[in-house]
């Protein structure tokens, strides 16, 4: 019989698929049980619309047969079932095809290849049953014909139609099984096990039951006239299952779902030991229709901060899985969500057009994201222990959700942060923190350093607390970055309490202070003199207030900066431009100024040099040379 040509477009998906390297193969099952899905949808929908027509839904089933001496395996259902034309239609052209949007793909030639990830995200129906079989056939009979055609292909040569008999509508699709090589298993795929596996990973959600027969272990019946040490038998019997559950959580209502449900779903399907923190059922209609349940885990995932861990959300269409780890659902300062989505939209079987794939997305993860966040907020307001605990798993991820992209998520995730309050000694959110501002406070403070016992102890610190404002204690490397990315609060500056101008000064202060300045010159700058390029510059403190000296920063990049930039590749050249600091009230300073005084150069290095270290030490910074300080500070006191 003279064989029919594939349409071109049809030959390249066809080549593509036979000469498949994509490692996901297992999904042609998934593919070929959507389609029987649809084909008894239809079927289901003609019987609700054509009173001829006479089908009971519960009697509608999908079936898989593997042979494996024959090398065979069957995909059969008894749905709406194809005439002459539709086959040759349907399976000979792509053009009508679900992988439309493959086309684009296939037109820029090799391309394809490198782009054949796509299989994995939204499938290309029918032919990748190709990447698995050497031979398809369909035997098919529509619905309401008495005649059954047979369709038969070995791939890239073209197919054959030839009339045949079937029982009953339906289609039946028989693939020839490739015989392993290449580093291949396709014997997998005989395997009763194998399959029901990959039943329930991929369509696990389908409405119809899908049956296989399946061998179970069971224990024989006690006989009547058992012996007293009698041991119980086991036999293996073959039985018909339906392997699939068919209704999904997410599509029950919420209220008839029991919180151990939520919970065993999330620690099965999330392989997590404990229960979620929070559960979030929600769905919705119009623009995009969806339902969605994410899950906020309650412990940090041992790899979320490696390259290991993929944010994401499973992504079904109408309970078929077509993405394990759909990224786009999820902004990066939300990636510890787990979840699923469930869109009809997103069908596998009618065309799509990737753009419009992409604007949903957009929409849904809009809507997902604004739910996180409420769900969040309402945690912190009805349960703040519980939403600590969440802040100590996930607390740094939001903080760099709003450092990120110069601080272009700062608006989502600003109420959502928490800070160590100095007042309260506790955390606080800062909108608590501006309900406690009092009157006149000029800004927001802040103070970064390794702890809070720390930070309340710096020299910066004491002058702002004298004047009774409360300081944010920010302990992790990236809070001086948030902070900057914040900017302000409700229209009041964040500001660190090391910077200069962090109380602003009257005009007597600063009169007062000038003065100090210009009587303490010479010391600056024979102090300056001695440290040379350690330092930009030597200056009389206006924020001191006991101590004698301490560090700060000139120019855009803080100390805290330039710590959190030592430890990220390529950032050792950030370095903040150092300014020494010193108390002219203080003690040493008067020493310092008897040995200027004096003309005792030597003694001025040493006390410079001590001083530099602990004003070092102070900020958190290590000293260049510790040897010799400590021999430095152990001389001055013989
Ligand atoms: P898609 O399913 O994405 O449209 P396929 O290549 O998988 O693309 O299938 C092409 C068409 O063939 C389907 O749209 C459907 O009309 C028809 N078809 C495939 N499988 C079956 C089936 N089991 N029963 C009836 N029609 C089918």
């Amino acid at each position: 019989m003279a064989k029919k040509q594939f349409k071109a477009e049809s030959k390249r998906l066809l080549d593509l698929m036979v000469n498949s390297i994509y490692t996901h193969k297992e999904i042609f099952l998934r593919e070929l049980i959507s389609n029987a899905s649809d084909a008894e949808d239809k079927l289901a929908y003609k019987s609700l619309t054509d009173g001829s027509v006479d089908v009971k839904r519960k009697d509608l089933a999908i079936t898989i047969v593997p042979d494996k001496e024959k090398r065979m395996l069957t995909v059969s259902d008894n749905g709406i079932g194809m005439s002459k034309e539709e086959l040759e239609s349907n399976l000979g052209t792509i053009a009508r095809s679900g992988s439309g949007q493959f086309k684009a793909g296939l037109a820029e030639d090799d391309k394809a290849a490198g782009d054949i990830d796509v299989i994995g995200q939204f499938g290309v129906g029918f032919y990748s049953a190709f990447m698995v079989a050497d031979s398809v056939t369909v035997i098919s009979r529509a619905w309401g014909s008495d005649e059954a055609w047979m369709w038969q292909s070995d791939g890239a040569d073209g197919y054959t139609m030839t009339p045949c008999e079937k029982d009953a509508p339906g289609t039946d699709i028989l693939m020839h099984i490739k015989e392993n090589g290449d580093g291949e298993d396709y014997d997998q795929y005989l395997e009763t096990q194998k399959l029901r596996g990959l039943i329930k990973k991929y369509s696990d959600y389908i409405r119809y039951p899908i049956r296989m027969e399946v061998e179970d272990y069971r224990m024989k019946d006690k006989p009547a006239d058992a012996p007293e040490d009698y041991k119980p038998e086991w036999e293996t019997v073959k039985e018909w299952k339906t392997l699939n559950s068919m209704v999904p959580l997410w599509q029950r209502r919420k209220s008839e779902v029991e919180p151990e449900e939520y919970n065993a779903f999330y620690k099965e399907k999330f392989g997590d030991w404990q229960d979620p923190l929070a559960v979030i059922h929600t769905s919705a209609e119009g623009a995009v229709t969806y339902k969605a349940m994410l899950y906020i885990p309650a412990q940090t995932p041992y790899d979320f901060y490696t390259r290991e861990y993929e944010k994401g959300l499973q992504l079904y269409s109408s309970g078929v899985l077509i993405m394990d780890k759909c990224a786009d659902l999820l902004p990066d300062h939300f990636r510890f969500v787990k979840g699923v989505v469930d869109s009809a939209d997103f069908s596998l079987n009618i065309s799509r057009e990737v753009l419009q794939h992409t604007r949903q997305l957009k929409v849904i993860a809009g809507a997902l994201e604004k739910k996180i966040k409420s769900e969040l907020l309402k945690t912190q307001k009805e349960d703040f222990e519980k939403y600590e605990k969440f802040w100590a798993a996930f607390g740094t991820q939001l903080k760099y959700g709003v450092a990120n992209e110069y601080g272009a998520h700062k608006d989502v995730l600003q109420d959502l942060l928490l800070f160590w309050s100095s007042s309260e000694g506790k955390n606080t959110t800062l909108a608590a923190y501006k309900d406690r501002m009092p009157e006149g406070q000029p800004f927001c403070y802040y103070a970064c350093g390794e702890s809070v016992d720390k930070i309340a102890k710096l020299p910066q610190v004491e002058r702002i607390l004298d004047k009774g404002y409360e300081i944010l204690y920010c302990t992790e490397d990236v809070d001086d970055f948030v902070m900057k990315a914040l900017g302000e609060l409700d229209g009041k500056q964040f500001k660190s309490v090391t910077e200069e101008d962090a109380l602003p000064q009257s005009d007597e202060e600063k009169k007062q202070a000038e003065e100090k300045a210009e009587a303490g010159k010479p010391v600056l700058e024979a102090v300056k003199e001695a440290l040379g390029d350690q330092v930009k510059e030597v200056r009389v403190s206006a924020i001191l207030k006991s101590g004698a000296c301490c560090l700060s920063a000139d120019g855009p990049i803080s100390l805290e900066m330039e710590k959190y930039m030592s430890k990220v590749e390529g950032g050792q050249h950030m370095k903040a431009q150092r300014v020494l600091e010193l108390n002219p009230d203080s003690a040493p300073f008067a020493a310092l100024k008897r040995a200027v005084d004096a003309g005792d150069k030597d003694t001025v290095a040493k006390y410079a040099k001590v001083l530099y270290g602990q004003a070092l030490l102070l900020a958190g910074l290590p000293i260049d040379d510790p040897a010799e300080y400590t021999q430095l500070v152990c001389g001055l006191m013989v």
